[in-house]
């Protein structure tokens, strides 16, 4: 029998796990190292079984999606040069772009900033040249052979699934759009058993993304709490959204993925940094 969730907070908490063991809580305003922290939650994953849950955000936080960024801008920049009738200038500046490139900008979703940094100047062309990569990046083309899980995300994932913890991801991905991939991809990776679409919230084109976050998130609290869980652990790469978890999630202990984000507000104190999912 699974014992009952304390209702103390995060950082009173002491783990037994398994064999006696005991796991130390992690002081939540300690910036713990990361991958205590991570070990910390399949902990309370095995105690908890099914009424321990986790919150993942998809693009930056579980998935690395810039090659599938990437191949977009090729494709934009495929269409506005090689298939144009007339040769823009600024052609011969974007013929060699690298997708190493786009690892080294400070906010990965900054495409002028990337277009610009391999000589582009005529900044009609360049946005236009970004604002057809974006459509395509969120079209749908590219989900299933390009994009990634961030090293170490496959296994911790599939660790908490196998625990029994119900694993929930909340992604401003379209629902029209990138649903039907969105859903093929976690599939093949493991991550997403059959049965489970509805643990992934996916936002329909309508609804403007921070509503959509706080909207999904609190739907999640409702469910958890409605089976008599709680959620542990939510992971998200941008700080105004993880923002808006931790109000709707305040028991949970934060994790902030570093790398890309496109804003650049303050991170939440007491967050966990994390580079990647590493467990050790
Ligand atoms: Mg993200």
């Amino acid at each position: 029998m699974r014992p009952s969730i304390p209702s103390a907070s995060f950082s009173a908490l002491v783990v037994s796990v398994g064999l006696g063991l005991t796991v130390p809580a992690i002081p939540a305003a300690a910036a713990p190292v990361a991958p205590a922290a991570l070990n910390h939650m399949l902990a309370l994953a095995h105690q908890y079984g099914s009424r321990a849950a986790f919150v993942f955000d998809l693009d930056e936080t579980t998935v690395d999606s810039s090659p599938r960024r990437y191949e977009a801008m090729l494709d934009a920049i495929d269409e506005a040069c090689t298939r144009a009738p007339v040769k823009h200038p600024d052609c011969a500046a974007l013929r060699y772009i690298k997708l190493d490139d786009l690892y080294r900008l400070r906010n990965r979703y900054d495409d002028l900033t990337y277009l610009r940094h391999y000589g582009a100047k005529d900044e009609a062309f360049v946005e236009a040249v970004a604002k057809r990569a974006f459509d395509i990046y969120l079209s749908g083309r590219y989900i299933v052979d390009k994009d990634r899980l961030y090293p170490g995300a496959s296994l911790f994932l599939r660790r908490l699934k196998k625990e029994g913890a119900l694993v929930y991801f909340v992604s401003s991905r379209s629902i029209e759009r990138q649903g039907t991939n969105t859903l093929r991809f976690l599939s093949d990776h493991g991550v997403l058993r059959p049965g489970e679409d509805s643990l992934v919230y996916l936002k329909p084109d309508v609804e403007a993304s921070p509503d959509f976050k706080r909207r999904a998130t609190k739907e999640i609290a409702d469910r958890v709490a409605n089976r008599g869980g709680r959620v542990f652990g939510i992971f998200e790469n941008e700080p105004e959204n993880l923002e808006i978890w931790m109000e709707n999630l305040p028991r949970a202990l934060p994790f902030f993925m570093v790398g890309a984000y496109q804003h650049e507000g303050p991170v939440a104190k007491r967050a966990v940094i994390l580079q990647d999912f590493r467990l050790n």
